[in-house]
Parts: structure tokens; C-alpha cells; sequence
């Protein structure tokens, strides 16, 4: 757990490149930079490079949506790792919509994983369970399953920093968040998972966010939950208004807290 709140903004296959300009630009006036928040944007692959070229990494950094595990080769319609090095700072790996749409398993997820770290891009492994898997109380089976499956192969050194979004794939999208004490639950496991691979510094050292229809108006439960580093936004990173709150609630959260550690 880093003291810092990271919150990202995936905005899956959303907006033109002209369109995604504007966004951000939008965006550079409503969101104040602060040393305590890290705003990840997560746009469409196409507008990575005229980002990169327009934002100022202060106040965003990049990542992609998703990468192959091959360098380069016959791989059509794939974008690599090696490609998008120096462009992102993180990549998304093992979303849902990947692992349920195009039907990606914990072997896929594993090589993005290894090859984002190959290139100097930190992993956002998404990880949780579906309704059925819910009902079944096998939401503690998944998230072991998947961190074990998505980091196998992986040394400490390299899980060392990266990011674990506990994302209920009934929540996404839906409207119907998970309950911060359900969150509370799932980053505990998570960390207890981490913490039994490769030791508690390590536990310590990853940051885990929450995603799942975060909006403006629950976003604060999720940044005051124990074991939570941040956000994962889906739709509401869309709206300038919205996401530009949770950067400010996260920064005015950790302000408070610094404060009354300081008067402690
Ligand atoms: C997501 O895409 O990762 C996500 C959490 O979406 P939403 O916020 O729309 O539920």
C-alpha cells in the first residue's frame, strides 16, 4: 500500500482520436495536478501516441487497454508490449470484458502480465467473479485462482509495485456496486494471496483498486476502505465532471488523513 491514491480511467472503445483530444483537454482544466493522486487515463490504442504527445505526465500518465505477449511477429491486429513501451506507463491486463468477450484465461493473462513488465509497463491485473460465482460463495476460490494463474513464473522483484484491480464482473457496467465491506474482503484476500507467494513486504508494496461502477456520488466508501489503493473507473471517466471528483475526493481524503496523522 503506497500512501499515494491512483485512479484510472478506463474508456474501453470509446471516442475518436480527435475526440479523446478534446476529452483531455477538457480534462487538464478541471483535474488539479497533486503530489498525493495519480491519474491514469486508459484510452483507445489508437490515441496513445497524440496523447503522449499532449499531455503533460504530471498530471497523467497513460496506459493501455490491453497488449500481446509477443514481441513482434505474425500477429495480426495485435499491438506488443515491446510497441508500446515508452508510450505507456500501465497497461490493463485481464479485464473482464477480455477474459468474457474474448475469452482470454489466466495463461493469456500470465504472458501480458510478463511481458508488460519485460517493457517497463506496470501490470493493472483485474481480477474477480461473476454472479454465479458470487451466489456460489466462491469469490475467495476465484481471486486465489486468478492471482496464482496471472502471476505464475512472476519473481517478487517484478510484483513488486504492480497493481491488482479487484473489478466483480457483475459490477461492471451494471449500475450495481460491490459493498466496501465485500471490498474490504476481496483486497484482504488479495493482499493474503500476494503476502503467501512472496512475502509480506511485498503484500505491501502492491497497490489494489476497486472498480465497478465507481461514480462521483460512491466513489468516497471505495477511497476510505482499508486495503484499497485507488480507483478503476469504467463509464464515469467519461464525464469530465464526474471523474474530476474522485480525483479531488482522493486527494481531500488523503489530506485529511495526513493531517490527523501529523495531530496524532
Ligand atoms: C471497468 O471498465 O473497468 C469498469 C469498472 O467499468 P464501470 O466503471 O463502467 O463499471
Amino acid at each position: 500500500m503506497s500512501g499515494k491514491k491512483l485512479i484510472v480511467g478506463n474508456w474501453k472503445m470509446n471516442l475518436t482520436v480527435q475526440g479523446a483530444s478534446l476529452y483531455v483537454h477538457k480534462l487538464e482544466k478541471k483535474i488539479k495536478t497533486h503530489r498525493d493522486v495519480e491519474v491514469v487515463l486508459a484510452p483507445g490504442m489508437l490515441a496513445l501516441q497524440s496523447l503522449g504527445l499532449q499531455v503533460n505526465r504530471r498530471q497523467f500518465k497513460l496506459a493501455a487497454q490491453n497488449l500481446y505477449w509477443k514481441d513482434e511477429g505474425a500477429y495480426t491486429g495485435e499491438v506488443s508490449a515491446y510497441q508500446l513501451n515508452g508510450l505507456v506507463e500501465y497497461a490493463i491486463i485481464g479485464h473482464s470484458e477480455r477474459r468474457h468477450i474474448f475469452h482470454e484465461h489466466d495463461k493469456d493473462t500470465r504472458g501480458k502480465v510478463q511481458a508488460a513488465i519485460r517493457h517497463d509497463i506496470t501490470p493493472i491485473l483485474c481480477v474477480g467473479e461473476t454472479a454465479h460465482e458470487k451466489a456460489a460463495h466462491e469469490t475467495h476460490a476465484v481471486l486465489h485462482d486468478q492471482i496464482v494463474g496471472g502471476l505464475a513464473n512472476i519473481t517478487a522483484d517484478e510484483v513488486n509495485g504492480m497493481v491488482i484491480a479487484y473489478e466483480p464482473v457483475w459490477a461492471i457496467g451494471t449500475g450495481n456496486n460491490a459493498t466496501p465491506v465485500d471490498v474490504e474482503k476481496a483486497a484482504q484476500t488479495i493482499r493474503d494471496q500476494i503476502a503467501h507467494l512472496y512475502g509480506a513486504k511485498v503484500s505491501k508494496s502492491v497497490r489494489v483498486l476497486y472498480g465497478g461502477s465507481v461514480s462521483s456520488h460512491n466513489a468516497a466508501s471505495y477511497l476510505t476502505t482499508p486495503g484499497i489503493d485507488g480507483l478503476l473507473v469504467g463509464g464515469a471517466s467519461l464525464n469530465a465532471e464526474e471523474f474530476s471528483v474522485m480525483v479531488e475526493l482522493a486527494h481531500t481524503f488523503n489530506e485529511t488523513k495526513n493531517l490527523a496523522r501529523k495531530a496524532a
